[in-house]
């Protein structure tokens, strides 16, 4: 057993989470190169050569190399001045290069390295611009400037776990989980609420991570993902159709979802949101913070996305009400049902039929009052704006389907468990 601790997005929380399956296994299944395509430097090779070779550096002389970081405050002349490069090259790179690379960009902290020939003659300059990227200045005659990668390899990753009692303290830094649980709360920011997953979730995560020269950089690609929340799966493919890498759930819907514009369907609205709306049974001017959805007595009521349901209670003026939390920024409430159909600490789905409309608490007729929370404030949902959420469209369906059919058999041929158990879990 082996404890993973993961401060979770947006709340940075920290949660104990406990790997049941071993040690993270993270294997060089798909090894995939990129870069300059350097060879691995040959123990026969000096320093300063392999160094030369990093950045595919070729010259027809032989190299020394001088290395450091970029201190706060210093530029590219306070690095290459002492060192003899004229004003008139500095202000080339400067401008010419620009498009390359924009050295007022140069940040403290990042590698930079200067190459020079046997007579002390400046010849190459390297910028570190992050961890898979440099650009190289051709200090000779003629200069020039290229941007580069360093040969990186791609290794795939497999995790699963539990999510282990209540929150504690970091007790040890596990920078590799960190950055996974960052990009599992990214992928699941609109269906679970990462600030209250609970003891006994589980999760089995699959992804793809860059490494450069022995170390893991970037953040990890989540490829396939479950997540067994409040004992409901819910889980996430990654697949592009053409526009960027989304996630979606095993039926083809973005995780990235937009709430549905109405809890209830063939309703008609017959009470906006208004601040100062005169009560038709009270009979005075009260807020009204909701919007009244007016349907026939029983009609389904909806969620209008996924999430937890934090209240399913009866007050005189609500009636019998549901709340729902979905992430760290929206809440839903449903007012004046005649039955509801879920209990508090319940997981729903976005179309989950989470009770009936009625006229129970302060009603004049059968209706839903509809109420929206963003940021603990009550706002008009309908003036909100929210993430586009594109489906799998008809044409990427069988590829999309055949994805998620080796994404699942892969993360059973990791976990040695029958996929068929996961899956069953799935409504
Ligand atoms: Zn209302």
């Amino acid at each position: 057993m082996r404890t993973v601790l993961i401060p979770l997005f947006p709340v940075l929380l920290i949660l104990g989470l406990v790997s049941c399956g071993g040690p993270d296994r993270e294997v060089n299944v798909l090894a995939s190169s990129t870069g300059q395509g350097t060879a691995p430097a040959s123990p026969a090779l000096t320093p300063d050569e392999t160094e030369a070779l990093r950045f595919a550096i070729e010259d027809t002389v032989a190299l020394r190399v001088e290395a450091g970081t970029v201190r706060s405050g210093q530029s590219l002349s306070h690095l290459l001045s002492p060192a003899g490069v004229s004003a008139q090259l500095l202000h080339a790179m400067a401008t010419e290069e620009r498009g390359v690379f924009d050295v007022r960009r140069m940040k403290a902290g990042n590698d930079w390295s200067l190459f020079s020939g046997p007579d002390g003659s400046p010849r190459h300059f390297t910028y570190t611009i992050n961890s898979k990227e440099y650009v190289v200045f051709d200090l000779r005659e003629g200069g020039g400037a290229r941007r580069g990668e360093f040969p990186s390899e791609t290794r795939r990753g497999y995790v699963e776990g539990e999510v282990r009692g209540s929150l504690y303290q970091v007790l040890e830094d596990e920078g590799h989980s960190t950055t996974l649980a960052l990009a599992m709360s990214q992928v699941y920011a609109w269906t679970i609420d990462f600030s209250r997953i609970q003891a006994g979730d589980r999760f089995r995560i699959l992804y793809d991570r860059d490494w450069v020269d022995g170390k893991a950089v970037g953040m990890p690609r989540v490829l396939a993902a479950e997540f067994v929340h409040r004992g409901r799966n819910f889980p996430a493919y990654a697949y592009d159709q053409g526009d960027g890498t989304d996630h979606f759930d095993e039926t083809g819907a973005s995780l990235r979802k937009a709430f549905l514009k109405a809890p209830v369907e063939f309703s008609r609205i017959s009470s906006r949101f208004d601040k100062k709306r005169f009560h038709p049974v009270l009979k005075k001017v009260k807020a009204h913070l909701g919007t009244d959805y007016a349907a026939p007595h029983g009609t389904p009521i909806v969620a209008v996305g996924d999430g937890v349901v934090i209240k399913a209670s009866y007050t005189k003026g609500n009636g019998k009400y549901v709340k729902i939390r979905h992430n760290g920024t929206y809440t839903t409430q449903y007012l004046h049902m005649s039955r509801r159909n879920v209990k508090e600490g319940q997981a729903v789905r976005q179309g989950d039929v989470i009770g009936y409309v009625g006229s129970t608490g302060l009603a004049t007729g059968p209706h839903v009052c509809f109420r929206f929370w963003k940021n603990g404030q009550q706002v008009d949902h309908l003036r909100e704006e929210f993430p586009p959420s594109t489906p799998i469209e008809s044409d990427h369906e069988n590829r999309f389907a055949e994805a998620v059919t080796s994404w699942r058999e892969e993360m059973a041929r990791f976990d040695g468990r029958s996929e068929v158990q996961m899956a069953a879990q799935s409504p």
